[in-house]
């Protein structure tokens, strides 16, 4: 038993990074079906984060040749702030979130962060800045505590509790079976699509970066449901510059600065002024 333990031991421990380093991206990205690659230019040196203005300068961007996704995108998101990206089905919100995420690089114009091109920067170094919270997070087979370790495998037990406290999951995972040692994934308990965003969120809150990337859920959650998350998120969120693809109006509400996309082109930009009385 124990020479077979031992490798399978490793197996685990290996496979369990490889799937930290692409859990950021997870199905948002839906990497494994992906093929191309971005590649480092072999003098590229690392981003050098101070206050994390994003900048879009006059980007275009298409996945197949002659089929233009985004034309002449250009806005800023100052340090700190959220920007709600919103628009019809099909007109580039998530490219915009995969450009920064640089899954791809620009045909035309560029993304900086902080006055630096993304594209000249090590991939590793840019990633390292920002954390993804996905759609639909995908849980892996394991118990839920590593389950929301992975979003820093080094986290100890007690700072993995302390984030799921944060993204408002731990009093329902004491109420599991076996608490944080209950299994998960696929041949474990199966989580409500609200609990596994707030899984990815406690994920986030672990990895602490410095630029947040939101894709929020389309489905409908019950207003509880919905009122814990945007409590949970508006935590990760405060203070670090967000980029949110937005779906609910209260999202929409709270940003920062609105920007409707429509046919890969920035449509209008602006800010709702909600008077205070209201
Ligand atoms: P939704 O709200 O439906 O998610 P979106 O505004 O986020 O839409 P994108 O996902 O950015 O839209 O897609 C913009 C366009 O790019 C769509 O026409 C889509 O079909 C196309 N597209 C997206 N991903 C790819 C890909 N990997 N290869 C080719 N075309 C793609």
């Amino acid at each position: 038993i124990i020479q077979l333990y031992t490798p399978l031991n490793w197996f685990g421990t290996y496979y369990r990074m490889i799937q930290s380093a692409f859990v950021d991206m997870e199905s948002m990205f839906d990497l494994l079906t992906e093929e191309k690659e971005v590649k480092d230019d072999v003098n590229a040196g690392d981003l050098l984060f101070t206050e994390g203005r994003v900048d879009f300068q006059n980007v275009c961007f298409s996945y197949t040749a002659g089929k233009e996704i985004l034309s002449e995108v250009s806005f800023t998101v100052m340090p700190g702030q959220t920007v709600a990206l919103v628009g019809p089905s099909g007109s580039g919100k998530s490219t915009i979130i995969r450009l920064l995420f640089r899954f791809y690089d620009v045909q035309g114009g560029c993304i900086l962060i902080d006055g630096q091109d993304i594209s000249k920067v090590k991939q590793n170094s840019l990633r390292s800045y920002i954390g993804v919270v996905p759609q639909d997070t995908v849980l892996f087979n394991d118990n839920i505590r590593e389950n929301i370790r992975y979003g820093r495998i080094s986290a100890s037990d007690q700072e993995v509790e302390e984030a799921a406290v944060a993204a408002d999951i731990h009093h329902k995972i004491l109420s599991f079976p076996d608490g944080y040692d209950t299994e998960v994934g696929e041949r474990g308990l199966k989580l409500s699509g609200g609990e596994k965003q707030r899984v990815a969120i406690a994920r986030t809150i672990l990895k602490s970066p410095r630029i947040i990337l939101l894709d929020e859920a389309t489905s409908a959650l019950d207003s509880q449901t919905e009122c814990n998350i945007q409590a949970s998120l508006a935590k990760v969120c405060a203070n670090h510059t967000t980029l949110v693809v937005a779906h609910r109006l209260s999202t929409i509400i709270k940003a920062d600065q609105i920007l409707v996309l429509h046919d890969g082109r920035i449509a209008e930009q602006g800010r709702i002024n909600i008077k205070e009385e209201m």
